[in-house]
């Protein structure tokens, strides 16, 4: 008999993933945890039935999410990422030479665990020296540094159930606190095709913290609508500008310098839906 996993991406509208295999199931203290093995998508990470990522496109996610702030930062060294705990962002920090010290805050113990067994492709960081590893709470934890991080990277679950504290005000202010002067800040912001609303409600929060703001998008085909948004927030650096490239040996598949400055390029309609109008032009 065939399995499929459906996620409901809205009313009316679901995605439809054929399952080869149930790689792994489990009830953790937070949350329906599943891994199973795709006959499109390849591996895959699923959250009380939300897809979190996918071996075939997670490194678009990954990579947008993680580099371009850390390229648009002069010199990364202590950089925190809350969630992520399937260890994508954290791969992709640790490859940027200037970091001492990674650290990863992941509510959930299980999703890190999981990762550790099954989730090869992304969890290589979880054994670099550099990275320390929190299992807690991201608010609690934001709440109570001041300014320690270079670079603060907010990997987490829809503003439903435990990451909903990961997108309100108060979060966003303690992020800022919590970064060293000239500090950058990103966050997976939602979809700007499937619920506009939602990241301009985001977008907003970011907005009215933070003295620059930027609004950037990727293509992520297993997130609903298929096209994703981050927010950058930073106290100095320019998001939209590269200041130094990846190796050719980082063997990265999306990011480019050419990638990073497009990225912020949003179309008639997103500048619309979402209120962002002043990203083009005067930032060179
Ligand atoms: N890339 C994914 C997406 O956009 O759907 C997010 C993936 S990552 C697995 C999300 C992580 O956020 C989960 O492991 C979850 O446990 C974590 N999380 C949710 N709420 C959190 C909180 N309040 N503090 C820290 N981590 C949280």
């Amino acid at each position: 008999m065939e399995l499929w996993f459906t996620e409901e991406w809205l009313k009316g509208l679901r995605i439809s993933v054929k399952v080869d295999s149930v790689v792994y199931s489990t009830q953790t203290e937070y949350q329906k945890l599943a891994i199973y093995d795709t006959k499109q998508f390849g591996r895959m990470l699923v959250l009380d039935d939300v897809i979190q990522t996918t071996e075939c496109d997670e490194y678009i996610y990954h990579e947008c999410l993680a580099h371009v702030p850390m390229f648009a930062h002069p010199n990364p060294e202590n950089v925190l990422i809350v969630g992520g705990g399937d260890g994508g962002t954290l791969r992709e920090v640790l490859r940027h030479p200037t970091v001492k010290k990674a650290t990863l805050v992941d509510i959930d113990g299980g999703v890190i665990e999981a990762s550790k067994r099954f989730l090869h492709q992304w969890n290589s960081g979880f054994s670099d020296p550099r990275a320390n590893i929190i299992v807690g709470d991201g608010l609690e934890f934001v709440s109570n540094a001041d300014s320690e991080y270079d670079v603060i990277l907010v990997d987490a679950t829809d503003p439903v159930g435990p990451g909903e504290v990961l997108f309100a005000l108060d979060f966003y202010r303690s992020v800022k606190k919590a970064l060293k002067p000239g500090g950058i800040m990103s966050a997976q912001t939602e979809s700007p095709i499937a619920e506009p609303a939602v990241v301009k409600s985001i977008w907003d929060r970011v907005r009215s913290v933070f003295p620059i703001a930027r609004l950037y998008t990727s293509p992520v085909p297993t997130y609903p609508g298929g096209w994703w948004s981050y927010t950058a927030g930073s106290t100095g650096p320019e998001p939209m500008v590269p200041l130094r490239k990846p190796g050719d040996d980082w063997g990265l598949k999306y990011y480019s310098p050419e990638i990073h400055e497009r990225a912020f390029v949003l179309n008639p309609k997103m500048q619309k839906d979402i209120g962002v109008y002043d990203q083009g032009g005067d930032h060179r």
